[in-house]
């Protein structure tokens, strides 16, 4: 092959500011994606500048990248919390966080309901020497009962995955601060709109972008906030180092979703309360688990400001066979996991051998847990309706 060096540097010469208009009278009014692995520098000295601070400063997108940015700031005001950073998955976040602040012969307590896959990891931690307990409740007293003379991290959901149980926050947070231990939320049902832990005195927020906050089904992200020592910590001992950075393009996703969040979640709320008093009502239905329809155990009232459309019910006939006559009857909801998108999904932890491990985990048997999405409350009710007339 031969090729003209002429042509080599048009097709591979850098020109600085290739993407500026002349014109500084417009700007973009949508955030530009900078779809860029790495900043260059005019002067060495800058660039060495910049390896030493990559928590502030453009240098490599496993760290950091203006597109995130953007976001990081918006979702850090909406948690009124110092300083937030992207994650490419909830997973990413919450692990970074707890595998940051976790030691050999430390000790975490999880307390209330909590995602099946951050138990797993603490299960994984285990071979590190980190140990664990599960209250499966949000009974503080039982939660302070667990705490050991090692427990370094107390970590919750409130309202908690799968029944949704809400917990008194600002009780627990006085717990952990009386005997020295961090406190971290997965408060991915709620989203900053609907509660906001950090006023509560919690110090860690983890969410799951994944779910309402993109709320297309289209992009995989997560996020923590927190105060800027303890984020800059878990920067440099494992974000940067897991290397669970963001895209450009999926940061570009998670902002356009955030415009639309305020009116999204209105609507999940709306149609999410007409699906459970409809089901409330219903004779093949045993309990309905939302935390309107659930008074928790003294909760304040104000600590959640609104609900979304993630719930869940039990059947009466909680056989296997009842549930997967049930979901097989949906025509309108579909099956499959993940939530808070503008569809209408079900699906059910049961399966026809773990009854034992659905008590162990503290659920009950015959649940099935409904996101409800932004289609006519009417089309999801008359769909639930024929579908439960199938439940034997
Ligand atoms: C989905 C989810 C996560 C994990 O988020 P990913 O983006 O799937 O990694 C964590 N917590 C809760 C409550 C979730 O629903």
């Amino acid at each position: 092959m031969k090729l003209s060096p002429q042509d080599l540097d048009i097709c591979c010469g850098h020109q600085k500011s290739e993407t500026a208009e002349p014109s500084s009278v417009s700007q973009p009014i949508s955030t530009p994606i900078h779809q860029t692995s790495l900043f260059s520098f005019d002067r060495f000295e800058d660039l060495s500048h910049g390896l030493a601070n990559e928590f502030t400063t453009p240098v490599y997108s496993r760290g950091r990248n203006p597109s995130m940015t953007s976001v990081e700031q918006k979702l850090a005001a909406l948690e009124q919390g110092e300083a937030c950073k992207l994650f490419a998955s909830g997973m990413g976040a919450i692990s970074a966080a707890i595998s940051a602040l976790v030691s050999q012969g430390d000790h975490i307590l999880f307390v209330n309901q909590v995602y099946g896959p951050t138990i797993q990891l603490a299960t994984q931690l285990a071979r590190f020497g980190v140990s664990f307990t599960c209250i499966t409740s949000g009974d503080i007293a039982e939660a302070e009962q667990a705490i050991q003379p090692n427990t370094k991290l107390i970590w919750f959901e409130s309202p908690g995955t799968m029944t949704f149980t809400q917990l008194d926050i600002k009780a627990l947070v006085a717990v952990a601060k009386a005997h020295g231990i961090l406190t971290g939320i997965d408060n991915t049902w709620a989203t900053p709109l609907l509660q906001k832990p950090i006023t509560m005195g919690v110090d860690i927020v983890a969410h799951s972008l994944t779910k309402y906050i993109g709320g297309h089904s289209d992009v995989v992200a997560g996020a923590l906030i927190t105060r800027e020592t303890l984020l800059k910590d878990i920067f440099f001992k494992t974000f940067l180092l897991n290397g669970a950075a963001i895209g450009p393009m999926d940061a570009y996703l998670i902002e356009r979703g955030l415009r639309t969040l305020p009116v999204r979640l209105a609507q999940h709320e709306t149609n999410g309360l007409a699906v459970a008093h409809f089901l409330q009502e219903h004779e093949k239905v045993a309990q309905v688990f939302h935390p309107a329809l659930q008074p928790a155990l003294s909760v304040p009232e104000d600590q959640l400001s609104g609900f979304t459309g993630l719930f869940s019910f039990t059947l009466k006939q909680p056989s296997y066979s009842a549930v997967s006559d049930v979901m097989n009857a949906l025509k309108h909801f579909r099956m499959g996991v993940s939530w808070g998108g503008f569809e209408s999904l079900a699906i059910s932890p049961q399966r026809p051998q773990n009854a034992q491990a659905l008590v162990e985990a503290g659920l009950p048997q015959g649940l099935i847990r409904l996101s409800v999405g932004l289609e006519s409350a009417d089309t999801l009710i008359n769909d639930l309706s024929q579908a439960l007339s199938h439940a034997q």
